[in-house]
């Protein structure tokens, strides 16, 4: 099937390279950078090409997928045929090969419509595919990167039940057998568990050695004795499939190691880290969404014989937290751009993550008060964002994980 997102990537597969020249030269010359919010072709044309996307194709069934608390097929089908599932993945591999900054803009965008889908494609792109893309072998390339791409989601398999903010206490364990590894144990709230077809599994291979055992392996789900646990009841995000994923004695050759023996502690906190800066994207997008979804109601809701926006304590609210959530997507941008321009990020990731999400939590919330009692019915969308933007203050890092991190930079840069 065409793909329109791959044919306008490579209508204009200058751009980015040019602005990346121009970043560099910027550095050395006088030239004056752009704002924040100014997007490379390539870039505006995956926004507009996404937007159009989850408003045809995914906000009608929006509904549909938050009762039955799955992804719809034929939404996850429409996001493999236009390559939002192989986003930075490179095209000999069947993939968009664009940016990581074209992969927090698509998530905002989806996110705008629905955050489950977004948790989909954000998971599936930072965590899974950028940590194959980065350190699998040329072989383990070829192999999952096509399937990736086009046909599977893929779940990133860390936390446990006895460890979560300290995920480097896990106790799942790999012993070596021959020229395989038996790995054995739980992994829990694993994201797209249910529709996945490929797990990637930090286990420890070593554990005398403590975190510097754990390993990251390649993990097929028609492997032997990895079971699937049934969906957990959330209070958000209720589309996407969070279940715990069992390991009992499988079976994995030695090939599927992802990157080196040892390193998988490494890899987490690493692309932990990126994949932070997407979940501010999804905090963004659902807060935007959500606002977008309420501004038309109070210019038309009358009260007192006027529209409610025409109160100056309601324009002074939705002044506040329009400042507030682009002060928050200013933080997104800026992480995606560090990391895109290879410059350090982590600080700014986490305050981004922090940030994004709390904002996400304020506008939505006040954007219910906006709408009075029927904000507070499932008959309009804003109770739906307030529940599904709770999630982005836990995973990846609780906002306590993220203050720490940031905290630890602020030592250090004044030590
Ligand atoms: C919907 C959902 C999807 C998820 N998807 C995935 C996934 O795909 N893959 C995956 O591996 N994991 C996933 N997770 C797990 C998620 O990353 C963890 O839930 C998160 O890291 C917190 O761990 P925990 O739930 O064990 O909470 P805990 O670590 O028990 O934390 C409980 C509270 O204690 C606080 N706390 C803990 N330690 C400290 C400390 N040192 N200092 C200050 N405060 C502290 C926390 O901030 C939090 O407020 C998901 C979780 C959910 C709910």
């Amino acid at each position: 099937m065409m793909n329109s997102v791959r044919i306008a990537l490579k209508k204009f597969p200058q751009n980015f390279i040019e602005t990346k020249k121009l970043h560099v030269s910027a550095v050395t010359s006088s030239h004056i950078p752009g704002p924040l919010t100014q997007f490379t072709e390539d870039e505006v044309m995956m926004k507009e090409t996404v937007a159009k996307l989850a408003k045809e194709e995914i906000a009608p069934l929006v509904k549909k997928m938050e009762k039955e608390a799955r992804i719809d097929d034929s939404v996850l089908k429409q996001l493999f045929d236009n390559g939002l599932m192989g986003l930075e993945i490179p095209e000999k591999y069947g993939g968009t090969e664009s940016h990581f900054m074209t992969t927090i803009l698509t998530v905002e965008e989806i996110a705008k419509v629905d955050g489950s889908v977004a948790a989909l494609v954000d998971i599936h792109n930072t965590l899974v595919n950028s940590l194959i893309i980065k350190v699998a072998s040329e072989e383990q390339k070829a192999k999952y990167l096509p399937k990736l791409a086009q046909q599977c989601a893929g779940s990133f398999c860390l936390t446990e039940p006895g460890a979560g903010s300290d995920a480097f206490s896990l106790k799942t364990d790999a012993k070596k057998d021959g020229d395989h590894y038996i790995i054995n144990g739980t992994k829990m709230w694993i994201s797209n568990s249910d529709i996945a077809g490929v797990f990637l599994v930090f286990a420890n291979a070593n554990p005398s050695t403590g975190y510097r055992g754990i390993t990251t392996f390649l993990v097929d789900r028609e492997m032997e004795g990895l079971t699937v646990g049934k969906p957990e009841d959330k209070l958000g995000i209720k589309a996407s499939g969070t279940c715990m994923v069992h390991f009992e004695n499988v079976r994995v050759p030695e090939c599927n190691i992802l990157g080196e023996f040892g390193h998988g502690y490494k890899y987490a906190a690493g692309f932990l880290n990126e994949g932070r800066i997407g979940i501010g994207a999804q905090m963004i997008g659902i807060a935007q969404g959500c606002l977008d979804a309420t501004i038309p109601y109070t210019l038309e809701r009358k009260q007192f014989g006027n529209n409610i926006f025409s109160f100056q304590s309601m324009q002074h609210q939705i002044a506040q937290i329009t400042t507030e959530l682009e002060a928050a997507r200013l933080l997104v941008y800026n992480a995606a751009r560090l990391v895109e321009s290879k410059q350090d990020f982590v600080k700014e990731a986490a305050m981004a993550k922090l940030v994004a999400s709390e904002t996400a939590l304020k506008v939505t919330a006040k954007c219910i008060d906006f709408m009075g009692g029927v904000g507070f019915t499932t008959d309009f969308p804003q109770e739906k964002y307030f529940r599904d933007c709770k999630i982005g203050t836990i995973y990846e890092g609780t906002s306590n994980m993220q203050l720490s991190t940031i905290a630890k930079h602020i030592r250090k840069a004044y030590s």
